[in-house]
């Protein structure tokens, strides 16, 4: 388990000074545009979906403006708009926290909190905020299908869940299902279902679809490929897990 996880909450606080050169931009961008948000922000949605989206990071001008996930930039008309499109939301998206657009059975959360320098956290930073990815995971009890925007986004939800990324590789539109002899029998052991999370571009458009309605093209992982770590830490992946 990351370092520091067992503690996190399930959302960073405002003033997280866990990355100085986040915290910086963030300070500069306070000053800069103080009526800007200009904070880590908190993920948006269902607390009981059962589906996960997971991106990358707050945009400067989109979610480190506004406060809330994919809101004031174009990515987030393309995911509110495909959202609405598939029956998740219920409201109308008109890119302000306070649209009263309300999202059902889905939640969407950020693999790193901070809005980073040219959109490109380092490393450093995306090992320092997994543990509020991992956290807010642990306290979504229904969540059974992850899709994560982006390479950074898919190994940071990978690694989250105990997995690693070498065994689980990212690509549009891939789909890994971690089932199996292995998976199955920790899932008996542990009352959980063996945990499914993918990656699929957010401007086809069809995302929610093909995580609902086309399992046959999912690649499904033998057992004996299934990670180590995987099964190590399957205890921790129960509580994010059950449905
Ligand atoms: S990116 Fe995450 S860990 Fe780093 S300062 Fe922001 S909230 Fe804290």
């Amino acid at each position: 388990m990351p370092k520091g996880s067992i503690a996190a909450p399930p959302e960073a606080p405002l003033d997280c000074p866990l990355c100085p050169r986040l915290f910086d931009f963030r300070t500069a961008n306070a000053k800069a545009h103080p009526d800007w948000f200009n904070a880590p922000v908190a993920s948006f949605g269902d607390m009981s979906a059962r589906f996960l989206i997971v991106g990358l990071a707050p945009g400067l001008q989109g979610a480190n403006r506004t406060g809330r996930p994919f809101t004031g930039d174009y990515a987030g008309d393309l995911l509110y708009s495909t959202l609405d499109k598939f029956g998740f939301s219920t409201g109308k998206f008109q890119a302000r926290p306070d649209d009263g657009l309300k999202l059902k059975d889905v939640i969407i959360s950020n693999a790193v909190k901070c809005v980073p320098p040219e959109n490109k956290p380092t490393g450093a930073e995306i090992v320092t905020c997994r543990q509020f990815l991992i956290s807010r995971m642990e306290q979504l009890p229904n969540v059974k299908v992850m899709l994560a925007l982006g390479r950074i986004a898919h190994d940071s939800t990978v690694r989250a869940l105990g997995g690693k990324p070498t065994a689980h590789v990212f690509g549009h539109a891939r789909r890994h299902v971690l089932q199996g002899p292995n998976a199955r029998r920790a899932a008996r052991q542990l009352s959980l279902q063996p945990v499914q999370y993918e990656h699929g571009p957010a401007d086809r458009g069809d995302v929610p679809h093909r995580v609902q309605e086309r399992p046959e093209r999912s690649r499904r992982l033998r057992a004996d490929r299934l990670p180590v770590s995987f099964r190590v830490t399957a205890p921790r992946i129960a509580g994010i897990a059950q449905w």
